[in-house]
């Protein structure tokens, strides 16, 4: 099974939503094995958007991702890491399909609900950012017989 992050962004936390976001992940059958909450500072944002360092909008965005705590999310499932993303949909949320987490609840293209790892090699790396080993439970999945076909693990 794959492993990925998702953040749950310092706006979703102060609008209330993080239950709402947290529960779709968990209907549509991801398993959460980690989670904590974290106020980011900008030395993790450096390292965590340095894809994002020379954009005008860079100070802004770290400025949203520390307004708040963040809850950090470790979701294991069968080809999660593409489920989660396509779940959040496109990063504009007015272009995010409706359905989609950004689409159901953002209007922005910064304050957009859910940070979520773009691939299976970055999710790794994202997790081991954020996560220790001894963060992550090890605990029965009773329903995965209903949840998936033998050949999906
Ligand atoms: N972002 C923004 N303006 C943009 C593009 C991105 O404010 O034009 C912010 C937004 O919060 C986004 C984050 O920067 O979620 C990371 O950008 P990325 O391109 O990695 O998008 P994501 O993977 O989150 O969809
Ligand atoms: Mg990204």
């Amino acid at each position: 099974m794959e492993r990925t992050l998702v953040i749950i962004k310092p706006g979703t936390l102060q609008r209330g939503l993080a239950g709402e976001i947290i529960s779709r992940f968990e209907k549509r059958g991801l398993k959460l094995v980690a989670m904590k909450m974290k106020q980011l500072d900008q030395k993790i944002l450096d390292v965590h958007y340095a894809h994002l360092k020379e954009k005008p909008f860079f100070p802004w965005l770290c400025d949203g991702m520390m307004a708040a705590p963040v809850i950090l999310c470790c979701w294991e499932g069968f080809e999660a890491v593409k489920v989660v993303r396509e779940m959040a949909g496109a990063t504009n949320a007015r272009k995010a399909v409706p359905g989609t987490i950004r689409g159901d609840y953002s209007m922005s293209a910064q304050e957009n609900i859910v940070h979520t790892s773009d691939s299976l090699e970055n999710a790794a790396i994202e997790l081991d950012r954020f996560f220790s080993p001894e963060d992550y439970c090890d605990y029965p999945s009773p329903l995965n017989s209903y949840l998936y076909a033998p050949d999906e693990k």
